[in-house]
């Protein structure tokens, strides 16, 4: 399995580390234009709970960013711009151009890595982005979460799978690096089609992938249907049995970006596993490496 520390080593010769960026206010499926309240899991930050202040500028978040994480990372370290919550490519193409060109000029920066849904890639955002891939290499990731266009709409995501495949290989054709993020454990879903998804991933061409857990949070359509029994959350051992079956269906380059993710603590209710970070690395480490 390629993972995104060998890809970075490869790209860059050094470690990268992720400086996330509040860019985005919101998103189409919070806005009323495609939905309203959102994806059932998505709380109301947007998944973008542990990126920077949106009121500071784009270098301000950056720079608080690396000053966080520089004593452990070291001078060596390259720094990924991560445009992270909500959906980034959400707005005109000029102020995606600025913004973009904001987190490139700063000195540390060696990557721009943008997260959005397929669905907000008009013509005009994919020429912005494809300019700045001679200028630096870019990220773009989508959140697809299921292939399955029936559990697209349980979880409300507002956009069919169509979309992701026509994205992806736009995007491709752009010159950009597409990680797609997939989500096991969403209600309704069996093991099978959670496994097709991330078939579903490797076929549209993507480059890269992340994993998680579908995790519940406070104050989202998910705490109710869990509460009320809708669903059962994945345990530890259950859920990285999927992701070891869903590592054997990725072709060698393929990239994994993550092998699960942690919600905000303040917001999480289940699974708890994924609250215990270091619990979570070391079993990774144990049965991964
Ligand atoms: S997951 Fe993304 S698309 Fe869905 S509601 Fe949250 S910000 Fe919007």
């Amino acid at each position: 399995m390629l993972t995104a520390n060998e890809h970075f080593k490869a790209r860059f010769g050094c470690k990268m580390y992720k400086a996330s960026i509040s860019f985005a206010h919101t998103c189409p499926n919070r806005d009323g234009t495609k939905g309203t309240g959102g994806c059932i899991f998505c709380s109301a930050g947007g998944s973008g709970e542990f990126a920077s202040c949106v009121e500071k500028s784009i270098t301000e978040q950056i720079g608080e960013a690396i000053s966080r994480v520089e004593k452990k990372a070291g001078p060596g370290a390259g720094y990924i711009a991560y445009f992270q919550s909500f959906t980034n490519t959400y707005c005109s193409p000029e102020k995606l151009a600025a913004a973009m060109d904001e987190a490139i000029s700063h000195p540390r920066v060696k990557a721009v890595s943008v997260a959005t849904r397929p669905d907000c890639l008009p013509e005009s955002i994919v020429e912005v982005i494809s300019e700045r891939t001679s200028k630096i290499p870019v990220y773009v990731e989508l959140g697809l979460q299921t292939s399955n266009d029936e559990t697209a709409k349980l979880i409300n995501r507002c956009y069919e799978t169509r979309e992701y495949d026509e994205a992806v290989r736009r995007l491709k054709e752009a010159g950009v690096n597409v990680i797609t993020h997939v989500i096991f454990g969403l209600p309704e879903e069996p093991e099978e089609q959670m496994l097709e998804s991330v078939r579903h991933c490797v076929s549209a061409g993507t480059d890269g992938i992340k994993f998680t857990c579908l995790y519940v949070l406070k104050d989202t359509v998910l705490e109710r249907m869990w509460r009320a029994g809708e669903f059962e959350v994945l345990g530890q051992e259950e859920y990285f049995d999927i992701v070891e079956k869903a590592i054997g269906l990725l072709p060698p380059d393929t990239v994994i970006h993550r092998l699960t993710g942690d919600g905000p603590k303040k917001l999480l209710l289940a699974p708890m596993w994924t609250a215990d970070k270091r619990g979570v690395i070391n079993y990774i480490n144990r049965r991964f490496a």
